[in-house]
This record gives structure tokens, C-alpha cells and sequence, in this order.
């Protein structure tokens, strides 16, 4: 059973079919450890796996359960690339920075793919991915990106679809054109967050549940974290809390801001084989994604209302249910079994977040949607980083984002207010 947060309303299809999901205990008191990492998502047990598989003494605390945070409850969809086009990320930072991220990004797919294999994890990747255009001016765009793909990035597996294999492949004619990635599909989060939390205390890490940061800070020479079960002084630390960094630590707030989005699941749709005859992973071009695709089991799983405050929607699936509608009409009425929200942690630039933000305190977060394989192959860099290989994750950091404005009074407000217009222009 999940943590109950209003910021992670409702129980996740995930975690009502997980075979098992094991407890870790809380942290047992005050402890010494060479590496201590805040945050029991993707980004913190993959760096926790990595550390201890390399015989460095590492101690992870989760303030939830393992998986209670973004890891557990999304839409599964790995993508390629960077969460920007390679053409986009080209025209502001030039080719040959464009093509490393867009090449780590990749490494990123292959290690999640490698890391679920060679540990036995079923984690239900089903492959293929259809990225759908609602505008019409969009179209260019689509038709180059494939091309692009495969001659300036080495990676074709990208086609453009028109307006009739859009729709076969949708069972929908809500969308005008699109392409399709043969080189990529979706998973189970849920069950790779459990088998890698299960990885990383067999390689050696102390890894806890229910144990939260309350504050870090540096005395004699060490960083201290005080926590609800105990203080750990450690010579490093990971913060890797993404949306839920809280008011932990200000630099990370700063920099990555929370948007909560929704998910619901259908009941099987055995009795509509046209909806996504192809078992694909779909996004579209709307500035607040609606993203969906089929379970292994023929549900209909689909997120797209996003919120920018703290309120949740009174019913989610509801709301799911009406966005559901306007793909697929001949659904409007369809049983909605599962419905659950999370949040997403975005940057002003929509690219990571990774800063050194107090000697020995590294920051990574803020995905912005696009941390499925991204957060697993951080939290690896952060390792590598450790043991002083530093190069991809460099490439991050040398971003160097910028953070929110208005600092933290008014930054919820102002971005309110910037993502609300964002938002209506989908609408046009
Ligand atoms: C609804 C939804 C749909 C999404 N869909 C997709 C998708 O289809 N494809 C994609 O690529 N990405 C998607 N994402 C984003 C993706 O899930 C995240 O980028 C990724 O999981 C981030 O992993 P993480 O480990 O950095 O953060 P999280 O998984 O969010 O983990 C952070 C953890 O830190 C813990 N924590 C916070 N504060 C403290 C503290 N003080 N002490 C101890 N612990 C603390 C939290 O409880 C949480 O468990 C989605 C996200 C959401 C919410």
C-alpha cells in the first residue's frame, strides 16, 4: 500500500498488479556511510545498485514507500532521445552537443533495457512508439524528423505516418499525421522499481522505507542529514527527490517545480480491437501531453490532465474518462477501474537538472517528463560520477539551467500562470 500523499492521490494499476512488493525496514537509528542518498525512485536506487556493486558503503532513504514517487506511477513510455527533438536541442546548442545527448539518451534506453535483462525482471516492454500531431502547421516538422533521425543521428527507426496510417494505427481519426519509432516501446514501471530495489540490497546498499530528510548541512567536515529515524554523516550525498524535493533543499526547488499529472486505466478492451491494433505507446503534440497505450492485458491506460496547484481533481477518472472520449467516442461510457495522479518534475528548459549544490551534495531531477530511462541511467552516471568518471553526466550539468523565476513565493504562481497559457493554446 502506497503512502497516503495528496500529492500521489489514488492507488496506481501498477501497484494492484505487482506479484510482490516487498517492505524495507526505516532506518534503524544514526549511521556513518560513505554515500548517502535521499530518495527511493529510479535516480536513487539505480545510484544505491550501482555504488554498492562497486563496494562503496551506501545508505538510501525513501520518505514513502519504494515507488510511491514519479518511478511507480507513470505512463511507462521509454521515447527516444531527449525529452527535445535532436533538430530542437541542434538549433540552440549546435550539432555536436546535440548529438551527445541524443547518443547518451540512447545508451540510457539500452541500459534499462540490459539492466531489466540480465537480472531476470519482467518488466512487459512491449515495443513501438507513435508520436501524433493535432496541428496542421506542425506538419513539416513531422515529415523532416524521421529523416533527421537516421541521417544526422543514426537512428532510423523513425517514419512518418499520414493522415490514414495515423488512424489505423489509433483506431481514431482525432489526429492529423505522425511518426512512428520502431526503436523504442513501454513497460511496467512498477515492477522494475521493485526488481531494482531488490537489486540494490542483494549488491550491498542499506536501503530504507518510510525514512524522510528533514535537513542537510555540513559540520566538521562532513554532511550531516538529519532524518525522522536518525542522523546519517556521510562524506557524500545524492539529492534525487525530483518533484517532491519539498522545501528540503532551495537550490533543487529552484530549478525543478512540480506539475501533477493523472493517469486511469480501463477495463480490458477485448471488444474494441480497433484502439491501438498495434499495442504502440502514443503522445501527442498538445503542450499538456495526453499520453496512452494498451497493458499487456488489453486496458486502456491514459494520462493527461495535468494541474499546476496543489488541489487534486475531485474525481479523476472522470476527468480521464471525458479526454478519453475525445479520441475514442465509442468509449465515453467505459468503466474506469484505476485512476491515480503523481508529479512530474519539470525545469524552465525542459532538460535535467544535475548541480553540485552544497560541497558534496549533487542534485539530479527534473526529467520533465521524460525520466523513464533517463532517471535509471543518472542514477548509474551518479555512481560513475563517485568513482570519478564524470563525462555523461557532464553533459547535464553543463546545461546550466536556468531556475524558475520569482524564487519560491512566487514561482507556483508565475508558472501558474505561464503553463495555464501554454495550456489554452493547445485548444487552438
Ligand atoms: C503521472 C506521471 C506520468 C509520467 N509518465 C512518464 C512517461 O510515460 N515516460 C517518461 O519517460 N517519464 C514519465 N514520467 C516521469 C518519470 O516518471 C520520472 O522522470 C522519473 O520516474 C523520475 O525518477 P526519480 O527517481 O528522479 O524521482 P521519483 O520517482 O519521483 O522519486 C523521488 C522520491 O524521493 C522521495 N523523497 C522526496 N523527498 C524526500 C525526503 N525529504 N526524504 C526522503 N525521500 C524523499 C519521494 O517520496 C520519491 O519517492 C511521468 C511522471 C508522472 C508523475
Amino acid at each position: 500500500m502506497a503512502c497516503q500523499s495528496p500529492i500521489s492521490p489514488g492507488i496506481s494499476w501498477y501497484e494492484d498488479n505487482v506479484a510482490e512488493r516487498p517492505e524495507y525496514p526505516a532506518l534503524g537509528g544514526s549511521t556513518e556511510t560513505d554515500v548517502a542518498i535521499i530518495g527511493g525512485g529510479f535516480t536513487g536506487l539505480q545510484a544505491a545498485y550501482n555504488l554498492a556493486k562497486n563496494d562503496v558503503r551506501v545508505t538510501l532513504i525513501e520518505a514513502c514507500r519504494f515507488g510511491d514517487g514519479a518511478s511507480g506511477r507513470n505512463g511507462g513510455q521509454l521515447g527516444s532521445g531527449q525529452r527535445w527533438w535532436p533538430e530542437e536541442a541542434e538549433a540552440s546548442l549546435g550539432y555536436d552537443r546535440s548529438k551527445a545527448l541524443f547518443d547518451m539518451a540512447e545508451n540510457a534506453k539500452r541500459y534499462l533495457l540490459d539492466f531489466a535483462d540480465d537480472h531476470g525482471i519482467d518488466i512487459d516492454y512491449t515495443p513501438g512508439q507513435l508520436s501524433v500531431c493535432h496541428k496542421k502547421g506542425l506538419e513539416k516538422y513531422y515529415r523532416a524528423n524521421g529523416e533527421i533521425a537516421a541521417s544526422r543521428y543514426n537512428y532510423p527507426h523513425i517514419s512518418f505516418m499520414d493522415g490514414k496510417e495515423t488512424a489505423e494505427r489509433l483506431g481514431s481519426t482525432h489526429y492529423l499525421f505522425g511518426v512512428r519509432d520502431t526503436g523504442t516501446g513501454h513497460i511496467q514501471p512498477m515492477k522494475l522499481l521493485v526488481g531494482l530495489a531488490r537489486q540494490a540490497q542483494a549488491a550491498g546498499a542499506a536501503i530504507h522505507e518510510k525514512t524522510k530528510a528533514l535537513k542537510i548541512d555540513r559540520q566538521g567536515g562532513k554532511i550531516v542529514i538529519e532524518t525522522t529515524h536518525g542522523t546519517i554523516r556521510t562524506e557524500r550525498a545524492l539529492i534525487a527527490c525530483n518533484a517532491y524535493i519539498g522545501n528540503l533543499e532551495p537550490v533543487t526547488a529552484n530549478h525543478v517545480m512540480p506539475i501533477r499529472s493523472f493517469i486511469g486505466a480501463t477495463r480490458p478492451l477485448d471488444d474494441f480491437p480497433d484502439v491501438i491494433p498495434g499495442n504502440e505507446s502514443v503522445a501527442d503534440s498538445r503542450f499538456v501531453v495526453r499520453y496512452f497505450r494498451r497493458l499487456k492485458n488489453g486496458r486502456l491506460l491514459f494520462g493527461g490532465r495535468e494541474a499546476y496547484t496543489a488541489d487534486n481533481p475531485r474525481d479523476i477518472s472522470d476527468h480521464i474518462r471525458r479526454q478519453i472520449a475525445e479520441i475514442y467516442p465509442q468509449l465515453a461510457e467505459i468503466e474506469m477501474t484505476h485512476s491515480w495522479g503523481g508529479s512530474v518534475g519539470i525545469t524552465l528548459p525542459r532538460q535535467p537538472f544535475v548541480r553540485e549544490v552544497m560541497p558534496g551534495v549533487t542534485s539530479i531531477g527534473g526529467y520533465s517528463g521524460h525520466g523513464v530511462m533517463l532517471s535509471n541511467y543518472c542514477g548509474k552516471l551518479y555512481a560513475d560520477l563517485v568513482r570519478g568518471d564524470r563525462t555523461e553526466l557532464e553533459l547535464y550539468r553543463d546545461l546550466n539551467i536556468a531556475g524558475f523565476p520569482g524564487g519560491p513565493r512566487l514561482r507556483t504562481p508565475l508558472l501558474f500562470l505561464a503553463l495555464s497559457w501554454y495550456a489554452l493554446r493547445d485548444k487552438f
